[in-house]
Order: C-alpha cells, then structure tokens, then sequence
C-alpha cells in the first residue's frame, strides 16, 4: 500500500531516496519518512506528516549526507498520523532503524511478553518488532541478522510485512524480508537497491530479483545474499523489466488519471495484437488454460473494488460465450465465508497490481483446496500472477492514478477474448474491438461536454447516483465508484430496477441521477425508471448509445455491439468523476485515505 525504498553504495543516498518516494506517491500515503547513514560517524532520521514534498524539505534543511539509507510512505493502519508514527521507527537505544509495510497482529501479545520495561514513542506495530530486534541483539547476543530472523518467527501466520532494517554497527548493510507484502532487490554495479516497487528505482537499475515470502537478504554495495524461510542460502537470477522510465511519467497531462484515460484505445489495440492473430483467431491463451477451463462446471471470478466491476461485465461474456455459469465474489467476503463450490471449479483472480491482499487470501485457500486458478492482472511478476496455475497480462501499462481507468477496461477486454476462445460464433471480436478503440477516442475528445456535465450537473452536489439495466448496471457501479472515490460526492451505483424498492426515498430536488442506456433489451423499462426519479425532482443525465437514443439525451455513444457497450459507456463516467473532482480543487490522482495496490486485508 504504502511504500518501501533503500539504497547502498552511492555517494549521495538521499536524492534516490526522495525520487523514488516520490515515485510511490501514487500509492496513497499520510506520511514519510528517511533514515540516512553516514558510516560509523553516525545518521540522521527525518520524518513528515503529509506530502513527500514536506520531507524533502525538512531533510534538505538537516543536510542530509551518506552513502546507505531506507526510506517509506506510511498508511497507517496501528496508530494515528503523525511524525512520531511515520518510519522509519528506531530502537531505544538508536541503534536500528526498521521501515515496514504491512501489519503485525500480534503485535500486541509481543510487546507485553518481551518488551514490558521499553518506553515505546510511537503506537505502531512496527515499533514493537524493532525493538524486539535490538532486544535480542543486546540480552541473546546475537547478530542483527539472527536477531532479525527471531523477531520474524514470532510473528503470528496472518502478518504481513516487507521490511528493509538498518544497523548503525553495519552501516552499509540492509536487511531485507517480506512475506504477503512485495518487496524486490535491484542490482548494479552502482549499488544496490530494494523496493516494494520497482518504478520507484527505475532511474537506478532495471535488473530485480524478487524476494519470496520467508526469505531474508542482507543487501551491500556490492553483494546480495538470500537466505529463504529454512534458512538455506538460496540463488535467484535477477529478471530484466523492460519499463521505459518515462512510461511513468506524466508528459505534458495535468494529472496521470487523464493520461490513462486516454491511453484507453492504445490498450485496446495493443491487447488486440497479442491476443489475435492476423486472422482473428485467439492467441497466446496456452492449452492448458483452455483445457482446464473447457474443464470446469462452473468460472468463480474473484476480485475486489474495480476489478471486481470488472468481473461483473466479464462474467456475461463467459456466460454467453463460454457457455459456462460464472460468478462473480468480492475477496474479502470470500476468503472468510467461502460459498458451496460446484464440482469442478475454475478461479479467475483479477486484480491491477497482483498483491490485493484480499484476493491473495483467497488464492492461497484455493490452492489448498487443489482446484485450478488463473490471474488476469496487469503487474506481470506480481504475487497473485506468480502463484496462481496460471496468468494472462493485462497489458494496460503502468497505472499511476489512484482510480483504475485503463485496467478497468482492459479487464473487461482480456476477459472478453478468453471467453471468446471457446466461442462457436461467427462473431468477430477482433473487428469489432478495432472499433472499439476507435470510438474510445472519439469519446475522449469530447472531453469538454463531459466537463461541462461535471460543471453543471455536479457542482456543489453532496449525493448522485448512477443507474443501469443488465451490462449497464454492472458498469453502473463503476461509474459510481469513480466519482465517489475522487470527487467525495457520495454516489450510489444502481440496478434501475431496484430504486423503487427502497433507495428512490432520497431522491430531492436537483438530486443527479445518471443513467446508462445502451442495452435494447431494457431501454423501454430504464426510460421509465429515469421518468419516475425525475417526477420526484431528480436531475436526470441519460447517457445513451446511438440506436437507443432520443431527443434530450446529454450524450450519446457511439455504436459497437451491445455485449461491447461497458468499453464505452465507462468511458463518460470516468471523464465527468475527472472534472467534478478538479472543479472542487481535488487532487485527482491522490484522494484521501486510498492506496493504489491495497496490501493489507
Ligand atoms: N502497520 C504499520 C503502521 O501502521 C505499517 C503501515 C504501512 O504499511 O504503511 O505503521
């Protein structure tokens, strides 16, 4: 969720460090923090509540100056925000310094059978296992590698944590561990680096070696050992990440959610061209992923937030195409109350990042169950793609943007092929996404209508709502997500016809109410859904696609096949949450309280 970074043999540790933070921004932070060690003459710890900016001020101001450090944006999850609660946390003594993402449960039990006579000076977890660490150094004697690995062995099976440790008596050494929370080293013959992420250090190496869960690394300027849970010394080739540095910036875009919103139609193509060949035919899905899912009686799609959306939208493709009953389950209520599953079930996990905690719960659980699982997720190399069976890449690119856009619709695509691979239908999707792209763009370029809608519409509203029939209801909640998540307007995503059953009591005078219109089947019923909100006073935006549409319609889609229509209907939704957030003075890519990949469950 929050970030990890820590470099070792350079001649200068802080500028890396505050650059790559600055690359985590995304993720959603409330504070940050930098230890710097200059040798055996000492260190220097900054932290700051608030925007990395605030850091790199305060650190620059203290001079700042060595060749090791570690640095970390907190989301706090034990203990409020402030600087005594940012990382990186110190012993007593002041000796080690721990930065760590993820959570201790028993944190608590720990702290009182081991460290009743420490004064602790913050409330995190983390506090306690550094503690713990010097703890063990100072009364067991041992080193802070062994110290560091008994701190890890006390810690309950549900805790998470990647956590980079720094020792005053070792200066230029860090040691590294991580289990459910990611964490890679990167080489070169300029020092060493680890990181939750790898674009945060990108300008300093693009050769990673992934940490597995239980393993711990003692990182040097010029050495990196792996040792895994058993304590084995273990060798792991670096993997080389073709990201062009620049794909991660923002160019000459305000804010990288417009960016990404526009490079919709590119993902569209792009994913087009690995997955089909010249003549239409599905490729790059391996036999064994059609021979299991050919397999199966039932696709269970497991995912959270907006992928789980997406799964929505996706479930009627393999419904329709695969011929298969698919349903579709939030991780988090999954992973703890798991339904009555069919005979042969076949797991599809979708996920932007591939480290959902929650949806990670749930994979390990399948897995002990023996049934077949595949990812969808656009981070190739991330936890859920490496330990499901199997895994399919999204090819969106990187997403920077707290709200997903781009992997939202390539989760619709991708899911869309697979399902088609196993469709006996004359039904061309190839074409039929090369028009989608197309009119992606068309409707990006339009983007003043939909800022004039945000203006006009949304401008000073506390509530909204977004309705939809079948397709449209599943894109519905996305939209809805969308707008609430950035701009704070409270917005509900809706089956039209359930308003009636309850929720049409909120309706008021001037109350927004989109509706989403492009599925024949039921425009008949959602235009009598919009007239009954608008007789209570509602104010009614219809978004409609060109056969459906009538006079007075705000905005109307252009026209692919209706199964297609989620591609395009999104696309307003999340044009007009981009405008409402910025005409509240919002920053978009950032909203409060969120975190791009959620690692904790
Ligand atoms: N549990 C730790 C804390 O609250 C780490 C949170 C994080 O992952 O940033 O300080």
């Amino acid at each position: 969720m929050c970030g990890i970074v820590g470099i070792t043999g350079v001649d200068d540790a802080l500028p890396y460090l505050l650059r790559g933070l600055g690359k985590l921004e995304y993720r959603g932070y409330d504070s940050a923090g930098v230890y710097v060690s200059d040798g055996f003459n000492g260190g220097y710890l900054v932290k700051e509540k608030g925007r990395v900016s605030a850091l790199v001020k305060k650190a620059e101001a203290a001079h700042v100056h060595g060749t090791a450090g570690i640095a970390h944006t907190r989301w706090a999850t034990h203990g409020g925000v402030s600087v005594a609660n940012a990382h990186p946390q110190q012993s007593a003594d002041g000796r080690f310094y721990l930065v760590h993402n993820g959570v201790i449960e028993n944190y608590q039990e720990l702290k009182d059978r081991y460290l009743s006579g420490v004064t602790f000076h913050s409330q995190t977890d983390t506090e306690v296992a550094v503690q713990l660490v010097d703890k063990f150094a100072k009364e067991d004697g041992l080193s802070a590698f062994d110290a560091f690995r008994k701190m890890i062995s006390l810690l309950d099976g549900n805790s998470a944590y990647g956590f980079l440790l720094m020792d005053r008596e070792n200066p230029d050494t860090l040691l590294a561990a991580k289990k459910k929370s990611p964490l890679l080293i990167g080489v070169s013959d300029h020092g060493n680096v680890v990181t939750s992420d790898a674009a945060a250090m990108l300008d300093v190496t693009q050769d990673f070696i992934e940490l597995h869960d239980g393993d711990v690394a003692v990182v040097k300027p010029k050495q990196v050992e792996i040792f895994d849970a058993q304590g084995q010394a273990v060798e792991r080739e670096p993997f080389h990440l073709d990201i062009d540095p620049t794909e991660t910036d923002k160019g000459a875009y305000p804010y990288y959610m417009l960016k990404e919103i526009d490079e919709q139609a590119v993902v569209a193509r792009k994913i087009s061209q690995y997955y089909f060949d010249d003549d239409g035919r599905v490729q790059n899905i391996s036999c064994a992923i059609s021979d299991a899912i050919r397999a199966a009686d039932r696709i269970y799609i497991v995912a959270a937030g907006t992928s789980f959306h997406a799964g929505l939208v996706g479930q009627r493709y393999f419904e329709k195409w695969a011929k298969i009953p698919t349903e579709v389950h939030v991780s988090s209520e999954f992973a703890y109350d798991q339904p009555m599953l069919s005979e042969h079930p076949f797991f599809i996990f979708l996920s932007q990042s591939g480290e959902t905690a929650d949806s990670r719960e749930v994979l390990d659980n399948i897995k002990r169950q023996g049934y077949p699982t595949l990812t969808i997720a656009n981070v190739v190399n991330s936890t859920l793609t490496r330990e499901a069976d199997f895994a399919l890449p999204l090819l969106a690119g990187p997403e920077i943007a707290v709200a997903s856009t781009k992997a939202y619709t390539a989760q619709v695509i991708v899911q869309a092929i697979l399902a088609y691979s196993f469709a006996d239908t004359d039904f061309n999707l190839k074409q039929e996404l090369a028009k989608v792209a197309v009119e992606v763009s068309a409707i990006t370029d339009e983007k003043e209508t939909f800022k004039e809608i945000a203006d006009t519409v949304l401008h000073n509203q506390r509530s909204a709502f977004y309705i939809g029939r079948g397709l449209d209801a599943a894109v519905a909640l996305e939209a809805a997500l969308k707008l609430k998540e950035i701009s704070y307007v409270q917005t509900e995503g809706f089956a039209a016809g359930e308003l009636k059953h309850g929720t049409i009591s909120l309706i008021e005078e001037g109350t927004p109410v989109f509706a989403l219109l492009t599925q024949s089947k039921t425009a008949g019923l959602l235009r009598g859904e919009v007239a009954q909100v608008a007789a209570r006073g509602a104010n009614t935006v219809i978004i409609s696609s060109e056969s459906l549409a009538r006079p007075g319609d705000a905005y109307v889609l252009p026209e692919v096949d209706e199964l297609l229509m989620p591609l395009l209907a999104v696309i307003p939704a999340q044009l007009i949450a981009y405008y409402a957030t910025l005409d509240r003075g919002l920053d978009v890519d950032r909203p409060r309280n969120l975190a791009k990949s959620v690692t904790v469950q």
